[in-house]
Formats: C-alpha cells, sequence, structure tokens
C-alpha cells in the first residue's frame, strides 16, 4: 500500500483555525486549549461508551488528547467518587511525571495533590486525596502485589499499548483476571495511537468473561496536515553531525516554527546539544535559537521549558529520545528531525546477555516521528537516510513487541510472586517464546529466586526479591550483600548506581585533563562499579551543604549523586522492612573482595574473559562461542595497562562494537564459589 507519510490529513477547518490561531494560542486559556483538542467532541461517545462496557479501546493520533483529557472526563463524570482513583499508566516513566505536571495544571491544583504520579524511585501523590494518578505500567503491576484486585482503582487506563512493552503485556493479563473478579465496578481503556485495536478487543472479548461485547472500539478523529518528507541524497557516515548540520539548516533557511530532533539515547542527545550550541554560537545563529533535551532524568523545571513556547525571536530546537514519538506531545513543532534510529534491549538467550543496540526503526515509528510535524499546520521530516535505505529491508514494518525480544526473568519473578504458578496456561496477550521462558525460569532458579524443578519462588529470598524494585540480578546483589556479604553499604551505592545507569563523572570540554585527573581521585583497579562505588559514598559522606560545591569541584554531576543517593535510601527501607534494619551499616571497608563477589552473586550471568586480541568472551556462551566484548571507552578499565583476565558487567551495549558496561574484575575462583549451580567446578 502506500506510505501514510504522503497522504494528507489536512481537515479544513481545523487547518485555519489552528493556522491562523497559531500565534494567538498563547493567549488561549487552559480550558479553550482544552476544548480544541479532537478528544473533546468525542467526550459525551467516550463518557457513554465507558458507561456501557467492561473495555473501551480508544485509538486516535498522538496529540489528540487521549492522556490528559480522558482521565479528566473520567473525573468530571464522577468516576473518581467514593473515594476510588482513575489511574493512567504510561510505559515510560517521564511520560507519566510529565503528564501528571500538565493535567495539575490543567486542573489548577498541586501537583501530588489531587492530581499525581507514581513511577520507579520518584513519585507525588496521596492514596487520600489523589485522584488521578499516572503510573508506568510496571509500578501498577506491583501495585497488584499489596492489592491484588487493584480496588483502589474504579478506572485503569492503559495508555499507549502499541508500545507493547512487556510490562504493558502483563498489565493487560491481569487486568483480565481481575475483571473476572470486578466485573461491576472496574473499567478499563485501552489507548493506542496505532491499529492494533482489533487485536486488543479480541483478547477482551473471550467466552471466559462473560459475555461478548464486553469491550468497543471508539476512535477520535484526528487531524495531522501534510508533512512533506525529505530524504538525504546520499548515506550519512554519522547521524549526530548530520543532526546538527539540518538543525543548523533549517534555522536558517525556512520559516519560524519549533524543531524536533529525534536521537536514540541521551548520550547522543547530550552530544549534538552540545555540538550544535558551538556550531550556532559560531555562526553567530545561537542568540535566535533554545536548545533543550527531553529524555529521562531531567528536573521539572527543565520538563516546562520543553512546552514552554520559546520567547519572543527564538526558535525552540528539542533533542528527544522517542518519548516524543507518541508520549508526550509539543505544540509548535514544524520540523522534525529524524536519524532514523532507535535504542533498543534485546536479549541473547543463548550467551544470556541484554545487549542495548542501536538499531533502523521501524517503517511505523519512521511515520509516527514524522506526524509530529503535522500537528498544527503543513510541516517537513527530515530524515537522515536516503529513500532507498527506507525502501529496503533495513527498515521493518513494525516493531517487534519487547516480549518476543527480552529477557523475561523480572517478569517470570513478579508473576509467580502474584500466585500465577503455571505459566504454560497463563493466557498472555501474546505467548513469548518457549526458549525465552525456559531461559528465565533457569535463570531465576540459578540466582536461588525459585526452587529448583518447581515453579514456586524460594520462602525467603525469592519472595523478597520479586519485592525489590530492582533488576533480579542487581536484586540479588543486594540481598546477598546482607545475607552473605556483610558489605550492605557499599552494595547499596552500586546497586543505586547501576539502576540508574547514568554516569555522574562530567568531562566539560576544554578541561578534559582536569576532569580525568579528579576521577582518578575515585578510581580503583577493580573497576567502574568501584569506582561508583567510592564516588557515591564519597558524596554521601560530605555535609548536604556543601555537596553541590564539592560536586563541582570533583566534576562529578550533583543531580545524578542526588538521585542515587535517595535511591539507595529508598532501596535501604526495603531492607529495613525485610528485616536487615541491624546490617545496613555494614561496611566491607578495603576488603574489596567482599564487595567484588557480592557482585558476581548476581552478575555471574555477565561473566567474561580476556582474549589475546584485548576483547572478552562470555563464559557461559550456549553452544556456539559468545559474541565478542570489549571494554566501552568510558570504563575505568579502557586505558588499564593491564586488563583483568576476568570480569562481570553491568550491560553490554552494541553500537560500532559490543562494548560492556560497569565493569568489575573478578578472579575466576569466585564464579564457581559463588555460583556453583551455574559454573561447575572445574
Ligand atoms: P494523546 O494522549 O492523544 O497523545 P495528549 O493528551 O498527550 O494526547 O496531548 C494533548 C495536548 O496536550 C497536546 O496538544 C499537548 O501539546 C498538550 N500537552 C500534553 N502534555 C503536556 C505538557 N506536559 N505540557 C504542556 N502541554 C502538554
Amino acid at each position: 500500500g502506500p506510505d501514510r507519510d504522503d497522504e494528507s490529513f489536512a481537515n479544513d477547518d481545523a487547518f485555519i483555525q489552528s493556522y491562523y490561531g497559531a500565534s494567538a494560542s498563547k493567549a488561549l486559556s487552559i480550558d479553550e486549549q482544552r476544548r480544541q483538542l479532537p478528544a473533546y467532541s468525542h467526550r459525551r461517545q467516550l463518557l457513554y461508551a465507558i458507561e456501557t462496557h467492561s473495555v473501551v479501546i480508544v485509538v486516535g493520533e498522538p496529540g489528540s488528547g487521549k492522556s490528559t483529557q480522558l482521565p479528566q472526563y473520567l473525573y468530571e463524570a464522577g468516576w473518581a467518587a467514593n473515594g476510588k482513583t482513575i489511574a493512567c499508566t504510561q510505559p515510560r516513566r517521564i511520560a507519566a511525571a510529565m503528564l501528571a505536571q500538565r493535567v495539575s495544571q490543567e486542573m489548577g491544583v498541586d501537583l501530588g495533590t489531587t492530581v499525581g504520579y507514581s513511577v520507579r524511585f520518584s513519585d507525588a501523590f496521596s492514596p487520600e486525596t489523589t485522584r488521578i494518578k499516572y503510573l508506568t505500567d510496571g509500578t501498577l503491576i506491583r501495585e497488584c502485589l499489596t492489592d491484588p484486585l487493584l480496588s483502589a482503582y474504579s478506572v485503569i487506563m492503559v495508555d499507549e499499548a502499541q508500545d507493547r512493552s512487556i510490562a504493558t503485556d502483563m498489565l493487560l493479563a491481569l487486568l483480565k483476571k481481575i475483571l473476572r473478579k470486578r466485573k461491576n465496578d472496574l473499567r478499563v481503556v485501552i489507548s493506542s495511537a496505532s491499529l492494533d485495536a482489533e487485536r486488543f478487543k479480541a483478547y477482551f472479548d473471550s467466552p471466559d468473561l462473560g459475555s461478548t461485547g464486553i469491550s468497543t472500539i471508539m476512535t477520535i478523529s484526528g487531524r495531522l496536515f501534510p508533512v512533506d518528507t525529505h530524504y538525504l541524497a546520499a548515506p550519512c557516515e554519522n547521524y549526530l553531525l548530520a543532526a546538527v548540520e539540518t538543525v543548523l539548516k533549517i534555522h536558517k533557511s525556512e520559516p519560524a516554527g519549533d524543531i524536533l530532533v529525534f536521537l536514540p539515547g541521551k548520550d547522543d542527545i547530550a552530544r549534538a546539544l552540545a555540538d550544535t550550541l558551538e556550531s550556532a554560537h559560531d555562526n553567530g545563529q545561537l542568540e535566535s535559537m533554545l536548545l533543550l533535551p527531553l529524555s529521562a532524568g531531567l528536573s521539572p523545571e527543565e520538563q516546562r521549558q520543553v512546552f514552554d513556547p520559546a520567547p519572543l525571536g527564538k526558535r525552540k530546537v528539542v533533542f528527544s529520545t522517542n518519548v516524543a514519538e507518541t508520549s508526550v506531545t509539543i505544540d509548535g513543532i514544524v520540523y522534525v528531525v529524524d536519524c532514523g534510529f532507535v535504542k533498543q534491549c534485546v536479549f541473547d538467550p543463548e550467551a544470556g546477555i541484554d545487549k542495548l543496540i542501536v538499531e533502523a526503526t521501524s517503517k511505523s515509528s519512521a511515520t509516527q516521528r514524522a506526524g509530529r510535524a503535522g500537528r498544527t499546520r503543513p510541516g517537513k521530516v527530515y530524515r537522515l537516510y536516503t529513500h532507498d535505505a527506507y525502501k529496503s529491508g533495513l527498515f521493518q514494518r513494525h516493531d517487534m513487541p519487547e516480549v518476543c525480544r527480552l529477557s523475561l526473568a523480572p517478569m517470570v519473578l513478579t508473576l509467580m510472586a502474584l500466585g500465577v504458578s503455571n505459566l504454560v496456561r497463563f493466557d498472555f496477550f501474546q505467548p513469548p517464546p518457549p526458549e525465552l521462558l525456559a531461559q528465565a525460569l533457569e535463570h531465576l532458579t540459578s540466582l536461588s529466586a525459585i526452587e529448583p524443578r518447581q515453579a514456586k519462588l524460594s520462602p525467603e529470598f525469592g519472595i523478597y526479591l520479586a519485592e525489590l524494585p530492582l533488576d533480579p540480578k542487581l536484586g540479588a546483589c543486594l540481598l546477598n550483600a546482607a545475607q552473605k556479604f556483610s558489605c550492605v553499604r557499599e552494595a547499596l551505592a552500586a546497586v543505586a548506581m547501576l539502576a540508574i545507569g547514568d554516569d555522574p563523572f562530567v568531562v566539560p570540554s576544554g578541561q578534559r585533563a582536569e576532569a580525568e585527573e579528579d576521577k582518578r581521585d575515585f578510581m580503583v583497579q577493580e573497576g567502574d562499579v568501584l569506582t561508583l562505588v567510592n564516588a557515591l559514598v564519597a558524596y554521601q559522606g560530605t555535609p548536604t551543604k556543601l555537596r553541590p560545591r564539592w560536586c563541582r569541584m570533583h566534576f562529578l554531576n550533583s543531580r545524578i549523586l542526588e538521585q542515587a543517593d535517595r535511591v539507595s535510601r529508598q532501596l535501604e527501607s526495603y531492607l529495613r522492612r525485610m528485616g536487615h534494619a541491624s546490617k545496613l551499616r555494614q561496611s566491607c571497608g578495603q576488603d574489596f573482595a567482599r564487595l567484588q563477589k557480592c557482585l558476581v552473586s548476581g552478575l555471574f550471568a555477565n561473566a567474561a574473559k580476556l582474549e589475546a586480541d584485548g576483547s572478552y568472551r562470555p563464559l557461559r556462551g550456549g553452544e556456539r562461542e559468545g559474541p565478542a566484548l570489549w571494554i566501552h571507552p568510558s570504563s575505568v578499565l579502557f586505558t588499564a595497562s593491564t586488563k583483568p583476565r576476568f570480569v562481570v558487567f553491568a550491560e553490554a551495549m552494541e553500537t560500532t562494537k559490543l562494548y560492556m558496561r560497569g565493569i568489575t574484575s573478578i578472579d575466576s575462583s569466585w564464579l564457581a564459589e559463588v555460583a556453583p549451580h551455574y559454573y561447575s567446578v572445574k
């Protein structure tokens, strides 16, 4: 069929209104803005559908008002009466926080009161007053551990269902189970930007939920203006460079309108932002531009800036991960620059490692990204690849759902904690590949989370592991630190830093040498994790008031360390509840081996051995030889004169090579000592 990009979605009335209203729209009151959204004209229809059906599937273009308006319509119609709450789930943390902020503003209430949010490691809500709650789907699933029927909620809206994250799939399955018991007092709304609606309907319209016709599909007719698609004439070598050049070109030669740039990850965003800043400065264009990042980990102030109209005479340029693809909508975007890549996690079950890879987006993603340019008037998309590349097999039609490409260990652990013992008979939205399920069971068994050959959690360890809001590997490190290795203080620091995954060491341009010099104060030859632990422990030992200055002095990012400190204190409270209060101050001191062994106890599946060419091979590579792994250039071991013979790593990331990050040197004998079921003693 024809590419959707070439079709026109123009709708004349809306066009005239928003095209001519564009400059005036800043003056529109929030109520007027709300009434202009496509969702508004469907308000009564939507409420009627929800009144009469247990499950309503809402389809509509991104930006039509599903995430911000639907929960408010429900609230206004009384669905949050009797102390019940309306939930709206998001696959991405940053989206949940931003939506809560916007909706509290629209309703004129303080964030955390009537409108709140809850995501891993951060929340703002009160069980007594919060009536509209934005959460990640993972967080809502975790709430099932204490409230199995999710009885706190009257309506649960599963937003961005087309994203098909593992947590979304799992939530759909749990909601189907819950509906059997709450057919009369729970409503489920599934919202999706694309055309999977029939599939969601078929899943819920099953005989075991009683009658058919329990669900219905509603379409919000969107408005989208034509978007002109530009491709590169020849492939580019470096999409970052191309992105920067394209932004500057647009700014120089195109009429007013903001620019949205899609890049794979945070690192790319920081680089592109710095490079654009530098070039624009050199060209004298900087005065007329406002450059902003949009990715996880922004402060509320930075989040707000992304949506605020740029000051008069300035063009806003937002560098974003694919969170701006459908989850959040920024008004005023007329130009989209799409690098064509996305960062995705892929699990290699044979080698047993998670890989973060940067790969071509799907065609449906490319279409969504382009659509962001045509929301308020005709726009342009600049794709940083050739038309031939787009037509080639490189760009898949759709993204593969996560349940087919990620490690299922976290999901299996949670399902078991929720009492699902027979995974084969579980009513998955889409059954995962059997080899991934088998691997998850094997991995959880090797972590001692489940009893060997039994589909149930091990009495203490497994149950506690499921409660920790951590990847089971990291959770195991933390529990083992308390139970076996007496290094809780350091393990908390290590796990908090790894869970956040951000590098706190800043390298300001022009001061590279000083920054490297300072990093050396924390650096240890045992590798990255122990270096991070040193930095965080030193930060925690600095009086609160002096911390920002101390961070500047040592070239450390104080926001990342502050967040890590908060996470480590949250994890501490979990340990306290699990009866480890007396062990929280346990430190391994200079006896690093205790911490290293503790890390091995969780990360043993990510163990690798040095090869002659300086690469590493996974120690357990299944049948075939595992992939070659390299030390990431940002690792403290990258420049080490002698490389450790054996290491464990926190994650592997594939860009030009398959790089290991978060590396710790180990003694090979520890593998058999700490993980005997996994590594037999030779
Ligand atoms: P959908 O869920 O259908 O994609 P949304 O409800 O997210 O649509 O967006 C509707 C409108 O609300 C858009 O015009 C968008 O610009 C605006 N909006 C959403 N989030 C924010 C925010 N955090 N700040 C300002 N405006 C926002």
